[in-house]
Protein backbone atom coordinates (compact mmCIF):
# COMPACT_ATOMS: atom_id res chain seq x y z
CA UNK A 1 0.00 0.00 0.00
CA UNK A 2 2.76 2.23 1.05
CA UNK A 3 4.75 1.71 -2.30
CA UNK A 4 1.97 2.34 -4.14
CA UNK A 5 1.29 5.42 -2.68
CA UNK A 6 5.21 6.60 -2.74
CA UNK A 7 4.76 5.53 -7.19
CA UNK A 8 1.64 7.28 -7.58
CA UNK A 9 3.49 10.39 -5.86
CA UNK A 10 6.60 9.37 -8.06
CA UNK A 11 5.10 9.58 -11.20
CA UNK A 12 2.66 12.81 -10.54
CA UNK A 13 6.40 14.84 -10.16
CA UNK A 14 7.40 13.01 -13.35
CA UNK A 15 4.17 14.60 -15.32
CA UNK A 16 4.67 18.20 -13.04
CA UNK A 17 8.31 17.95 -14.23
CA UNK A 18 7.43 16.74 -18.08
CA UNK A 19 4.45 19.86 -18.35
CA UNK A 20 6.86 22.62 -17.04
CA UNK A 21 9.07 21.65 -19.73
CA UNK A 22 6.20 21.39 -22.12
CA UNK A 23 5.18 25.13 -21.26
CA UNK A 24 9.08 26.23 -22.54
CA UNK A 25 8.91 28.46 -19.02
CA UNK A 26 10.86 26.40 -17.13
CA UNK A 27 9.80 27.83 -13.51
CA UNK A 28 6.80 29.64 -12.59
CA UNK A 29 8.35 32.60 -11.86
CA UNK A 30 8.69 34.26 -15.93
CA UNK A 31 11.92 33.84 -15.72
CA UNK A 32 14.28 31.17 -17.88
CA UNK A 33 17.72 30.31 -17.17
CA UNK A 34 19.21 33.83 -16.96
CA UNK A 35 16.20 35.18 -19.51
CA UNK A 36 13.24 37.10 -18.80
CA UNK A 37 10.06 36.52 -20.48
CA UNK A 38 8.13 39.12 -21.51
CA UNK A 39 4.59 39.06 -23.25
CA UNK A 40 3.75 42.19 -25.87
CA UNK A 41 1.16 42.15 -28.99
CA UNK A 42 3.10 40.52 -32.15
CA UNK A 43 -0.37 42.26 -34.41
CA UNK A 44 -0.20 45.81 -33.67
CA UNK A 45 2.37 47.90 -35.76
CA UNK A 46 2.98 51.32 -33.38
CA UNK A 47 2.65 49.29 -30.62
CA UNK A 48 3.94 45.98 -30.47
CA UNK A 49 5.09 43.90 -33.86
CA UNK A 50 7.05 41.08 -34.96
CA UNK A 51 8.53 41.93 -38.18
CA UNK A 52 9.57 38.99 -40.82
CA UNK A 53 12.81 39.40 -39.90
CA UNK A 54 12.28 38.30 -36.73
CA UNK A 55 12.71 42.03 -34.96
CA UNK A 56 10.08 43.52 -32.01
CA UNK A 57 9.22 47.05 -32.79
CA UNK A 58 6.79 49.68 -31.46
CA UNK A 59 6.32 51.50 -28.28
CA UNK A 60 4.97 48.85 -26.16
CA UNK A 61 8.20 46.87 -27.36
CA UNK A 62 10.33 49.67 -26.38
CA UNK A 63 8.60 50.29 -22.90
CA UNK A 64 8.89 46.61 -22.25
CA UNK A 65 12.80 46.65 -23.03
CA UNK A 66 13.57 49.90 -20.63
CA UNK A 67 11.98 48.27 -18.05
CA UNK A 68 13.93 45.14 -18.34
CA UNK A 69 16.89 46.91 -18.60
CA UNK A 70 16.40 48.50 -15.34
CA UNK A 71 15.83 45.00 -13.70
CA UNK A 72 18.97 44.28 -15.05
CA UNK A 73 17.90 42.29 -18.35
CA UNK A 74 19.79 43.46 -21.82
CA UNK A 75 18.33 42.91 -24.91
CA UNK A 76 19.79 39.95 -25.54
CA UNK A 77 18.20 38.69 -22.00
CA UNK A 78 14.65 38.66 -23.23
CA UNK A 79 12.57 35.73 -24.57
CA UNK A 80 9.61 37.39 -26.21
CA UNK A 81 6.05 35.88 -26.06
CA UNK A 82 3.20 36.93 -28.10
CA UNK A 83 0.40 37.83 -25.19
CA UNK A 84 -3.48 37.46 -27.27
CA UNK A 85 -5.77 39.89 -25.43
CA UNK A 86 -7.56 37.25 -23.66
CA UNK A 87 -4.64 35.14 -22.17
CA UNK A 88 -3.12 37.91 -20.69
CA UNK A 89 -4.23 37.11 -17.46
CA UNK A 90 -3.35 33.68 -17.48
CA UNK A 91 -0.02 33.91 -19.06
CA UNK A 92 0.69 35.87 -15.75
CA UNK A 93 -1.13 33.80 -13.56
CA UNK A 94 0.72 30.24 -15.30
CA UNK A 95 4.08 32.35 -14.84
CA UNK A 96 4.52 31.96 -18.95
CA UNK A 97 5.80 35.56 -18.24
CA UNK A 98 6.80 37.74 -15.74
CA UNK A 99 5.51 40.80 -17.07
CA UNK A 100 2.99 41.78 -19.73
CA UNK A 101 3.43 44.95 -21.97
CA UNK A 102 0.62 45.03 -24.39
CA UNK A 103 -2.03 48.14 -25.16
CA UNK A 104 -3.21 45.92 -21.27
CA UNK A 105 -5.71 48.50 -19.72
CA UNK A 106 -6.07 48.86 -16.22
CA UNK A 107 -9.53 47.38 -15.01
CA UNK A 108 -11.47 46.48 -12.16
CA UNK A 109 -11.76 42.78 -13.13
CA UNK A 110 -8.68 42.23 -13.98
CA UNK A 111 -7.37 43.40 -10.83
CA UNK A 112 -8.96 40.83 -9.60
CA UNK A 113 -6.34 38.11 -10.83
CA UNK A 114 -3.08 40.41 -11.69
CA UNK A 115 -1.44 43.49 -10.85
CA UNK A 116 -0.74 46.33 -12.84
CA UNK A 117 2.50 48.93 -12.67
CA UNK A 118 1.57 52.34 -14.37
CA UNK A 119 -0.40 53.51 -15.87
CA UNK A 120 2.06 54.80 -18.39
CA UNK A 121 -0.04 55.45 -21.02
CA UNK A 122 -3.52 56.39 -21.59
CA UNK A 123 -5.45 55.63 -24.72
CA UNK A 124 -9.32 56.20 -25.75
CA UNK A 125 -11.63 53.56 -27.91
CA UNK A 126 -12.22 54.28 -31.62
CA UNK A 127 -13.23 53.01 -34.68
CA UNK A 128 -12.36 51.86 -37.76
CA UNK A 129 -13.85 51.68 -41.10
CA UNK A 130 -13.12 51.11 -44.91
CA UNK A 131 -12.09 54.91 -46.51
CA UNK A 132 -15.03 54.97 -48.71
CA UNK A 133 -17.69 54.38 -46.44
CA UNK A 134 -19.13 57.50 -44.88
CA UNK A 135 -22.37 55.27 -43.15
CA UNK A 136 -20.59 55.09 -39.67
CA UNK A 137 -19.97 58.70 -37.82
CA UNK A 138 -21.35 58.04 -34.84
CA UNK A 139 -21.54 55.09 -32.12
CA UNK A 140 -25.02 54.32 -32.83
CA UNK A 141 -24.66 53.79 -36.26
CA UNK A 142 -23.04 50.46 -34.75
CA UNK A 143 -26.39 48.99 -34.02
CA UNK A 144 -26.98 47.46 -38.05
CA UNK A 145 -23.67 46.76 -38.67
CA UNK A 146 -21.11 43.77 -38.48
CA UNK A 147 -18.28 45.09 -35.98
CA UNK A 148 -15.03 43.16 -34.96
CA UNK A 149 -13.00 42.99 -32.21
CA UNK A 150 -10.76 41.12 -30.11
CA UNK A 151 -12.20 38.08 -27.14
CA UNK A 152 -10.91 39.34 -23.92
CA UNK A 153 -10.58 42.91 -25.16
CA UNK A 154 -11.99 45.91 -22.89
CA UNK A 155 -12.88 47.54 -26.75
CA UNK A 156 -15.67 44.10 -27.21
CA UNK A 157 -16.52 44.78 -23.63
CA UNK A 158 -17.80 48.24 -23.94
CA UNK A 159 -19.38 47.38 -27.20
CA UNK A 160 -21.46 44.61 -25.38
CA UNK A 161 -22.45 46.77 -22.35
CA UNK A 162 -22.85 49.88 -23.28
CA UNK A 163 -21.89 51.31 -26.51
CA UNK A 164 -23.58 49.27 -29.42
CA UNK A 165 -25.43 46.31 -27.53
CA UNK A 166 -27.29 45.74 -30.91
CA UNK A 167 -24.40 45.40 -33.60
CA UNK A 168 -23.44 42.08 -34.62
CA UNK A 169 -20.08 41.96 -33.21
CA UNK A 170 -17.66 38.94 -34.00
CA UNK A 171 -14.69 38.62 -31.60
CA UNK A 172 -11.13 36.96 -33.01
CA UNK A 173 -8.31 36.20 -31.99
CA UNK A 174 -6.32 39.63 -32.83
CA UNK A 175 -7.02 42.67 -34.17
CA UNK A 176 -4.93 41.67 -37.90
CA UNK A 177 -7.77 39.20 -38.52
CA UNK A 178 -10.42 41.29 -37.93
CA UNK A 179 -8.85 43.72 -40.25
CA UNK A 180 -8.64 41.17 -42.69
CA UNK A 181 -12.36 41.07 -42.60
CA UNK A 182 -12.42 44.79 -42.69
CA UNK A 183 -10.43 44.56 -46.12
CA UNK A 184 -12.79 42.01 -47.81
CA UNK A 185 -16.00 43.39 -46.53
CA UNK A 186 -16.89 40.34 -43.80
CA UNK A 187 -17.23 42.96 -41.23
CA UNK A 188 -18.12 46.65 -41.48
CA UNK A 189 -15.86 48.21 -38.91
CA UNK A 190 -12.86 47.70 -36.47
CA UNK A 191 -13.04 48.52 -32.78
CA UNK A 192 -10.46 49.25 -30.35
CA UNK A 193 -8.02 51.48 -29.34
CA UNK A 194 -6.90 54.31 -31.86
CA UNK A 195 -3.52 53.93 -30.91
CA UNK A 196 -3.60 50.24 -32.45
CA UNK A 197 -6.21 51.62 -35.18
CA UNK A 198 -3.72 54.50 -36.35
CA UNK A 199 -0.70 51.90 -36.72
CA UNK A 200 -3.18 50.09 -39.47
CA UNK A 201 -4.13 52.87 -40.88
CA UNK A 202 -0.49 53.84 -41.76
CA UNK A 203 1.12 50.62 -42.87
CA UNK A 204 2.41 51.24 -46.30
CA UNK A 205 0.23 48.40 -47.69
CA UNK A 206 -2.81 49.82 -46.63
CA UNK A 207 -2.29 53.21 -47.35
CA UNK A 208 -5.59 55.29 -48.42
CA UNK A 209 -7.85 52.05 -47.75
CA UNK A 210 -8.89 52.55 -44.34
CA UNK A 211 -10.30 55.92 -41.66
CA UNK A 212 -10.78 56.21 -38.34
CA UNK A 213 -13.91 57.53 -37.19
CA UNK A 214 -12.17 60.26 -34.51
CA UNK A 215 -14.51 58.92 -32.06
CA UNK A 216 -13.30 59.11 -27.93
CA UNK A 217 -15.13 56.04 -26.91
CA UNK A 218 -13.67 55.51 -23.84
CA UNK A 219 -10.17 56.00 -21.57
CA UNK A 220 -8.02 53.56 -21.58
CA UNK A 221 -5.32 53.42 -18.98
CA UNK A 222 -2.41 51.36 -19.48
CA UNK A 223 -0.40 49.38 -17.21
CA UNK A 224 2.03 46.82 -17.28
CA UNK A 225 0.25 43.26 -16.04
CA UNK A 226 2.05 41.18 -13.11
CA UNK A 227 1.84 38.57 -10.36
CA UNK A 228 -0.71 39.65 -7.83
CA UNK A 229 0.86 40.84 -4.97
CA UNK A 230 4.24 40.98 -6.25
CA UNK A 231 4.84 44.60 -4.75
CA UNK A 232 8.63 44.47 -4.91
CA UNK A 233 8.21 43.79 -8.86
CA UNK A 234 5.53 46.58 -9.31
CA UNK A 235 7.30 49.04 -6.88
CA UNK A 236 10.99 48.17 -9.31
CA UNK A 237 8.49 48.64 -12.81
CA UNK A 238 6.79 51.85 -11.60
CA UNK A 239 10.46 53.50 -10.44
CA UNK A 240 11.75 52.69 -14.13
CA UNK A 241 8.77 54.11 -15.75
CA UNK A 242 8.71 57.04 -13.56
CA UNK A 243 12.40 57.68 -15.04
CA UNK A 244 11.57 56.67 -18.44
CA UNK A 245 9.10 59.75 -18.29
CA UNK A 246 11.95 61.96 -16.33
CA UNK A 247 14.66 61.23 -18.84
CA UNK A 248 12.95 62.21 -22.03
CA UNK A 249 12.75 58.65 -23.22
CA UNK A 250 8.94 58.49 -22.85
CA UNK A 251 8.74 61.95 -25.39
CA UNK A 252 10.87 60.57 -27.32
CA UNK A 253 9.21 57.05 -27.88
CA UNK A 254 6.30 58.47 -28.67
CA UNK A 255 7.55 60.92 -31.69
CA UNK A 256 8.96 57.50 -32.63
CA UNK A 257 6.65 55.74 -33.04
CA UNK A 258 3.25 57.58 -33.23
CA UNK A 259 5.02 60.29 -35.42
CA UNK A 260 4.37 58.21 -38.50
CA UNK A 261 0.97 57.49 -37.87
CA UNK A 262 -0.27 60.91 -37.02
CA UNK A 263 -1.75 59.25 -33.11
CA UNK A 264 -2.52 62.48 -31.50
CA UNK A 265 -1.26 60.97 -27.67
CA UNK A 266 -2.56 62.32 -24.43
CA UNK A 267 0.43 63.70 -22.11
CA UNK A 268 2.38 61.24 -19.92
CA UNK A 269 -0.26 60.12 -16.80
CA UNK A 270 0.97 60.10 -13.53
CA UNK A 271 2.62 56.34 -12.75
CA UNK A 272 0.45 55.77 -9.39
CA UNK A 273 3.13 53.75 -7.40
N1 LIG B 1 -6.67 48.26 -24.26
C1 LIG B 1 -7.73 47.34 -24.49
C2 LIG B 1 -7.62 46.09 -23.63
O1 LIG B 1 -6.75 45.99 -22.84
C3 LIG B 1 -7.85 46.94 -25.96
C4 LIG B 1 -6.57 46.55 -26.62
C5 LIG B 1 -6.18 45.09 -26.42
O2 LIG B 1 -7.04 44.19 -26.56
O3 LIG B 1 -5.01 44.85 -26.18
O4 LIG B 1 -8.42 45.21 -23.70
Amino acid sequence: MKLRKISAAASAAVVLALTATACGSGSDSGSNGDKINIGIKFDQPGMGLKTPDGTYTGFDVDVARYVAKELGYPEDKINWKQAPSAERENMIKNGDVKYIVGTYSITEKRLKEVDFAGPYFVAHQDLLVRADDNSITKVEDLNSKKLCSVAGSTSAQNVRDKLAPKADLRQLGGYSECLTGLENKSVDALTTDATILAGYAAQKEHQGKFKLAGLSLSDEKYGIGLKKGDADLKGKINKALEKMISDGTWDKLVKQHFGPSGYKNDPAPKIAG
